[in-house]
């Protein structure tokens, strides 16, 4: 019987925000005991569990750290139309059909990678941005960054 957790919540404080549990999250366990009670042996095992598709945490402080929004900002094909110092102004990345050439809804700080739109509504960081513009969650977001910037997600490492 798989653990009870569709639908749970976790609480990441690095989000700030609750999100739903990845979907099979918990199910490590019950595949140990499941393995456990079929008799296996040790060397089987041990190939069972490494075989699980598990998933693994991202360091998501580390990404931001390494990750900047003018990169993802590139990516995405952004050409600012204004803006001073960090700041920089334009049309926005998610919502194209309706930027106009010399729009300034779109806001971008490249020093602290927070940007908000005035039309969409949307706003965030970095990989926020980066998600909705790909249409993902977060997670799956954060390695499809890494991966087009040929670059290792920030695993984070349990052993
Ligand atoms: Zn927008």
């Amino acid at each position: 019987m798989p653990w009870p957790l569709t639908g749970a919540r976790v609480f990441l404080p690095d989000e700030g925000l609750e999100r739903p549990a990845p979907a099979g999250a918990g199910y490590e366990v019950p595949w140990l005991l499941l393995s456990l009670t079929c008799s296996r042996t040790i060397v089987e095992m041990v190939a069972i569990l490494w075989s699980q598709p598990t998933m693994p945490g991202i360091d998501f402080q580390q990404l931001r750290a390494e990750i900047s929004v003018a990169e993802v900002l590139e990516l995405l094909g952004f050409i600012a139309t204004n803006g001073s110092g960090d700041q920089r102004y334009g049309p926005c990345p998610l919502n194209p059909t309706t930027a106009k050439q010399r729009d300034r809804r779109f806001s971008v700080n490249l020093r602290s990678g927070r940007f908000f739109c005035r039309e969409c509504g949307r706003f965030g960081d970095q990989l926020d941005l980066w998600a909705a513009a790909s249409k993902q969650p977060l997670y799956d977001a954060a390695v499809a960054l890494c991966n087009r910037l040929h670059r290792e997600p920030p695993w984070i490492q349990h052993w």
